[in-house]
């Protein structure tokens, strides 16, 4: 026994890299996936009747992918600067609740403020008209 516990920042570090590598490599299979079907369709536009489809667009999935992979890459960014875990909701700078993290390592905003940010976008998809 080295007698060195691990701390739980450099737990979160390991995790967000290995989390890092896997929404990386799904992300890579998406972008294939859709090049796939663009070439087998590519005609497909998007027709009005289309939009009523039941199904999540590819383009909607890679977009959160994305999102994701960024929202890590910050975490890891953030980590090196030593101020991970910290909130970066505006004024806000709170510590966010570990328990949060565990769940979701590359959690930007403490509860409070993703909370607000939530309501705001759902707030926007209720009203596309005015996004
Ligand atoms: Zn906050």
């Amino acid at each position: 026994m080295s007698g060195k516990k691990k701390t739980w920042e450099e737990e979160a570090l390991e995790i967000l890299l290995s989390l890092k590598k896997k929404e990386e490599a799904g992300l890579n299979n998406l972008l294939e996936q859709e090049r796939k079907e663009r070439s087998e369709n590519p005609r497909q536009e998007f027709e009005p009747d289309e939009m009523v489809s039941q199904t999540v667009p590819l383009d909607d999935i890679i977009s959160r992918t994305r999102k994701r992979v960024e929202a890590i890459k910050t975490a890891i960014e953030r980590h090196k600067k030593g101020n991970y875990g910290i909130c970066q909701g505006e004024g806000c700078g709170e510590q966010i609740d570990i328990k949060r993290l565990k769940a979701q390592p590359f959690a930007l905003l403490c509860l409070k403020c993703q909370g607000e940010k939530e309501k705001k976008e759902v707030h926007k998809r209720i009203n596309p008209a005015y996004a």
